[in-house]
This record gives structure tokens, sequence and C-alpha cells, in this order.
């Protein structure tokens, strides 16, 4: 089994997840009392949103950069950056380290593409939303991205911020989701990618009437193959 970096904290509640969900997944395919080989790096989020509001994403991408050497000397042989919106740093941090960053939009966008997905509709923060980094990785995998209109986009980056990220789920933010989301699928959205890494932890499958993607579990199912990948040393 490979060994594998969590670049976490981005906000914790989701690594949490992430952290279970990498577990339980390893312990379903090898059986027994097998659990993940895993190597946790977790941020203080408050810096990293600061740097994010202010626009800093270079610092920001130096502080990721600079952790993920970190894992990679204590012997991580793969990254999982666990959050969508800091991807923007995605390069920043590749550059840095000699291993691989199995990247968040890889996994989602062929996980949608497999389900002969063309049209999807993307929930995130207001950067994962409006800029291209995110979209265009997903356009990358053939699929054409919509997004909600500029008030709806607010909601969904303060529901993140204001709730989300500090383990707060609340029944009138999800109802709010779900009117934006079916307002996507009114659109033509063929399916919800929930394009932050803790909207999983608000709005469930049954909540909408098109398939939910979660952005952290189908990351950490992706990481799961490649931890166990034929060619990994066990
Ligand atoms: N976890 C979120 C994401 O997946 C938002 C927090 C962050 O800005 O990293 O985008």
């Amino acid at each position: 089994m490979r060994t594998l970096g969590l670049l976490g904290g981005m906000a914790w509640p989701s690594t949490a997840e992430a952290y279970r969900l990498l577990n339980q997944q390893i312990a379903e395919r090898l059986g027994g009392a097998h659990s993940a080989r895993l190597l946790i790096w977790s941020a203080d989020f408050a810096e990293i949103e600061q740097l994010q509001s202010s626009g800093h994403w270079d610092q920001a991408g130096q502080v990721l950069a600079d952790a993920a050497r970190r894992l990679e000397v204590a012997g991580a042989e793969g990254l999982l950056l666990c959050t969508n919106t800091m991807h923007r740093v995605a390069e920043v941090i590749e550059a840095a380290v000699g291993i691989p960053l199995l990247h968040i939009a890889d996994a989602t966008g062929e996980r949608a593409v497999a389900d002969g997905r063309r049209r999807v509709g993307l929930l995130g923060t207001r950067f994962t939303m409006e800029e291209t980094f995110y979209r265009d990785r997903l356009a990358g995998h053939g699929l054409d991205v919509l997004v909600p209109e500029a008030a709806d986009r607010e909601l969904v980056h303060r529901v993140i911020y204001d709730e989300l990220v500090h383990g707060m789920v609340n029944d009138r933010s999800r109802a709010r989701y779900i009117s934006i989301a079916e307002r996507l699928v009114g659109d033509g959205a063929e399916a919800i990618i929930a394009g932050c890494t803790e909207i999983e932890l608000l709005l469930r499958p049954q909540d909408l009437p098109v398939e939910l993607y979660p952005t952290t579990r189908l990351h950490v199912s992706a990481a799961a193959d490649w931890m166990l990948a034929d060619d990994a040393v066990t």
C-alpha cells in the first residue's frame, strides 16, 4: 500500500471526513484489520482564508508547497489536497515536490464522464465557481459547466465560510442550496457537483432530482485506487 499525504484543514470538517472515508475504503478493499497509511498536515484555516480573501494566492501557494515538501520528507508517496478551492495553486505544489498530486477535479470529472454526463452544475466557493482553474479542468474532461447566477453564488460562498467550515450544518441553508441546485437543473444541468469538500456534509443525494457528485468522496475513492494500484509496494 502506498503512503498518502493529506494537505488538510481547509477546512477541518472535510479533512476529518476524508480521513474517515480513506480508512473505511482501505478496510473494505483489503479486509481484516487493514487501515490507510496516511500522513496529515492540517492548516490553520484562518491563515489560508485570509490569504484567499486578500488575493495573496502566491503566498498561499508557498504555505502549501512548504507543507507538501514536509509530507514528502516524512514519507508520503503522493498527495491529496483536501479542498477544491486550493487547487487554484495546484501547480505551485506540484512544482515543489517529486511525488504526484491527485487532482480533485480529475477524480470528479472522470466519474461524471463515465456516467455519461455532458452538462453539470457546479457549487463551490466564489473562487471555484468564478475563476477558471476548476471549470477549465472539468471542461478538459469534456464537461460543460454551469454555475449559479451572482446572488446565488454569493449565498453558496457565504454558507461555506460562515457555516460549513466551522462544522455547522443548517437545515435552512440546505433548503437554499436545494433551490439553487434546482435552478441549475432547470437551466440544463444533468448533475450537480458539490465542488467544495464540505458541501456533501450539507447536501445529501436524496435532496436533489439529479445525481450529486460529492468531491471529497470521489477524491478519496480515486486515492484509495492509487494507494492499492498493482504497482504499489505492499
Ligand atoms: N473546503 C472548501 C473547498 O473545497 C472551501 C475551503 C477552502 O477555501 O479551502 O473549496
